[in-house]
């Protein structure tokens, strides 16, 4: 077992989206091993995309970031940050496959509901800079 961050993102939270996709992402075999809601200031935004820092949508994203609540949570599955990345789909909805989080809850590309981590360094990364030691039993 293994495991990888996810964050339901602020257009879904604000949306009511946020019970339908914990749902989902249950029923494709995670199982969360914390969470919480919180809201970001744009200097922990701003630190969390760090490595999008010099792409064009780096201000976009995190004043999308900070503009309401969100919901991180540790998810575990035999390979899980792979396999979130697949039930997520692809960044843009329009390109994401059927079925997948994004293309049945995203409204854009960058309004797209979900975070996942894209490896296995970076989830260990993320899930410390969400979750305290106390806060991630098993870990
Ligand atoms: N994003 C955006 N425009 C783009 C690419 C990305 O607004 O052209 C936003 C989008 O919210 C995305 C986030 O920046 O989820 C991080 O981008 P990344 O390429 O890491 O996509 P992800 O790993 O989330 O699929
Ligand atoms: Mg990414």
């Amino acid at each position: 077992m293994s495991q990888t961050l996810a964050i339901i993102k602020p257009d879904a939270v604000e949306a009511g989206k946020a019970g339908k996709i914990l749902a989902h992402l249950e029923h494709a075999g995670f199982t969360v091993r914390a969470l919480k809601m919180t809201r970001l200031s744009a200097e922990q935004a701003g630190a969390f995309y760090e490595v999008h820092r010099e792409r064009p949508f780096y201000g976009e994203l995190v004043e999308f970031m900070t503009s309401g609540a969100v919901i991180p949570m540790v998810l575990e599955a035999d390979g899980a940050v792979p396999r979130l990345r697949e039930v997520i789909g692809a960044t843009d909805p329009a390109e994401a496959a059927e079925g997948t989080v994004r293309r049945l809850y995203a409204e854009s590309k960058g309004r797209n509901a979900i975070h996942a981590s894209d490896s296995d360094e970076n989830a260990a990364v993320e899930i410390a800079f969400f979750f305290s030691r106390m806060e991630r039993p098993g870990l």
